[in-house]
């Protein structure tokens, strides 16, 4: 018997561990959007507006964004007509008291009516060393942001993208080492307790992410079951 294919879906792991480049690998394969709160936030981060200023504060320093921000952020986006397919949800939660939030959010009368409850959550298990330099290479296109990395996903002809051929390209001004460090320390003490949070819950699916971006997202093909 064929197993249903998986549409609601939180990405969890380390900075640097390769959730956006597989969220956007999902994505396509899909055909539903992969939500990166970390993205939407940024965006309202250079948005200028007052809210935006205190949200780059935090970004900035390597800081978490309050959970009532968070939940508000994501309750709007899961509400969206193009959603309602199904979500890969990319950097959100990312404390015990935003999944407890979301849990509440998706178990209301109207987003199960939607029939927007959580199918997985895909760990991907990647060592310190392995995200410190994959954080430290990554760049994008300016123009429509596809994820490189110096070593490990170079363009194929130099300072030209793949994909629009844009020649301009930006990196994430959080993406230092000194940064990478402390978003690792949130991660281990504010994030990573919801290991046994979703395990307890059915929900967890573990995939080791230190191979290749091809053999990683097999791994997860076989999950979501595409
Ligand atoms: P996250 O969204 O978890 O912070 P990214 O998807 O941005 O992580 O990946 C971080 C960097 O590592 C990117 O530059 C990406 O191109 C690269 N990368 C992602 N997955 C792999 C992988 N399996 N092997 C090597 N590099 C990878
Ligand atoms: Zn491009």
């Amino acid at each position: 018997m064929s197993q249903e294919v998986l549409r609601h879906l939180v990405m969890l792991g380390p900075p640097g561990s390769g959730k956006g480049t597989q969220a956007t690998i999902l994505s396509e394969k899909l055909g539903i959007n992969a939500i990166s709160t970390g993205s939407l936030l940024r965006h309202e981060a250079e948005s200028g507006s007052k809210e935006g200023e205190k949200i780059k504060k935090l970004i900035d320093k390597g800081n978490l964004v309050p959970d009532t921000i968070m939940i508000n952020i994501m309750k709007q986006t899961l509400l969206k007509p193009e959603n309602l397919k199904g979500y890969i949800l990319d950097g959100s939660p990312r404390s015990v008291p935003q999944a407890k939030a979301l849990d509440k959010m998706l178990a209301s009368r109207q987003m199960k009516k939607l029939g927007q409850a959580l199918d997985a959550v895909l760990y991907l298990q990647v060592p310190d060393d392995y995200v410190i330099e994959r954080i430290i290479g990554r760049f994008q296109c300016a123009n429509c942001k596809t994820l490189y990395h110096e070593r490990f996903k170079p363009t194929k002809v130099f300072g030209i993208c793949d994909v629009c051929e844009h020649k301009e390209f930006i990196r994430r001004e959080d993406d230092t080492y000194e940064t990478v460090v402390s978003r690792l320390r949130n991660f281990r003490e504010i994030t990573a307790p919801l290991v046994p949070y979703y395990e307890k819950r059915g929900l967890l699916r573990c995939v080791d992410g230190t191979g290749p971006i091809d053999v990683v997202s097999e791994k997860i093909r076989k999950i979501v079951g595409y």
